[in-house]
């Protein structure tokens, strides 16, 4: 164990759940409905579908590593140009590849508390010291944030909307934080939850990476995109940064399949508009279901409800599963009375709320 540097050696992995199909087999249940990891219900676009099966005869030669065919579609969709945009195998790859590019063991790293796992995750595996500050009703406190900036901060993490917790902050608050952050420390603004946003109250964060060029802006492909799967997600920042990114890449970061997926993705307008009507229905169909039994809940921005359970969750957790039904634990968020809930199609959020009301 010495072998590895301290930060890893404090780290436990990534908690992910067994496959569906073992929990089945183990609880003897059929058709587990699995709320747990903020994935879009509606399944694959036919569109993508019918991409990916086009894509399978060339799956034998290497994928074009620098992605020309997508980002020159990401470049079209955002304003941007293609030497701003770096792709990875899910937006988790290209946060990992932005620290391993920019951070290293003398440097800080701040986030929230309630923070997304794989901010801490690479963090640590550098050897760099990350400054988790504590939330401000369960959300970002930006004020506390910018205290905490000392002359080794590298890097500050922010995810609007938030997971686990839901939270957003507004384009003014953001606005307003990112010109008050030095121009050598990197900001971070993960935007995994942009698309479920209603559009008014959407930041015009890779707008403003032009104007401040310590400003990266992350997405994914994996949420109202549907890709979850197939591990596409990209970010944009000034061209510098992309070209030492680069350098620093993986050649194949991307599969020929999630290129070509995320590029008909993006053009699948239809699929999204109807991935965002679909959990908005569904957000109203929990909160209104947390609403009815006096269930506190954190108000969400994203595809997920964060409901306050009380001191028993790790019990609750386990009777839902014996119902057939997946959710997120978050007490490895530091929030041990809450359980995360994704949206699902109607008739799976209608099974959360059937065994929730079966077991209170
Ligand atoms: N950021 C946030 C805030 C997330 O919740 C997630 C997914 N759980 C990601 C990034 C990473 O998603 P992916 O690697 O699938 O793009």
């Amino acid at each position: 164990t010495e072998l590895a540097n301290l930060g890893i050696r404090n780290l436990s992995p990534y908690q992910a759940g067994k496959p569906i199909e073992e929990v089945e087999r183990e609880l003897g249940i059929k058709n587990i409905v699995k709320l747990a990891s903020n994935e879009n219900p509606l399944g694959l676009s036919p569109r993508v579908k019918e991409a990916l099966t086009a894509t399978l005869a060339g799956l034998a030669r290497y994928p074009d590593a620098n992605g020309f065919y997508l980002k020159a579609k990401i470049a079209e969709k955002f304003g941007v140009r293609a030497n701003q945009i770096t792709l990875g195998n899910g937006s988790n790859d290209v946060l990992e590849l932005l620290a391993r590019t920019f951070v290293s063991d003398e440097h800080e790293v701040i986030y929230s508390q309630h923070a997304f796992v794989v901010y801490p995750l690479v963090t640590q595996a550098l050897g760099a010291k990350g400054i988790a500050v504590p939330a401000k009703d369960y959300g970002h406190d930006l004020d506390a944030m910018l205290a905490a900036i000392t002359p080794r901060t590298r890097m500050i993490f922010i995810a609007n909307p938030n997971n686990p917790t839901g939270t957003f902050l507004t384009s003014e608050q953001l606005a307003a934080f990112i010109a008050k952050v030095p121009e050598n420390v990197l900001v971070v603004l993960d935007e995994a939850y942009y698309e479920y946003v209603p559009e008014s109250q959407r930041a015009p964060s890779i707008d403003w990476v032009q104007r401040y060029p310590n400003l990266v802006v992350s997405r994914t492909f994996s949420k109202a995109y549907g890709l979850a799967g197939l591990r596409a997600g990209f970010m944009v920042t000034h061209p510098d940064l992309a070209d030492l990114m680069n350098r620093v890449r993986q050649p194949f970061n991307m599969n020929s399949l999630s290129l070509r997926a995320a590029e008909v993705a993006l053009d699948d307008i239809a699929y999204l508009n109807e991935s965002v009507a679909v959990n908005d229905a569904g957000m109203a169909q929990l909160v209104a279901f947390c609403e009815k039994h006096e269930l506190p809940y954190i108000p969400s921005y994203g595809n997920f409800l964060t409901i306050e359970v009380g001191s028993d969750a790790a019990g609750l957790y386990q009777k839902l599963l014996q119902h057939g039904v997946i959710v997120r634990p978050v007490a490895g968020y530091e929030l041990p009375r809450h359980l995360r809930v994704s949206i699902g199609l109607k008739h799976e959020n209608q099974a959360f709320i059937d065994a929730m009301e079966a077991i209170l």
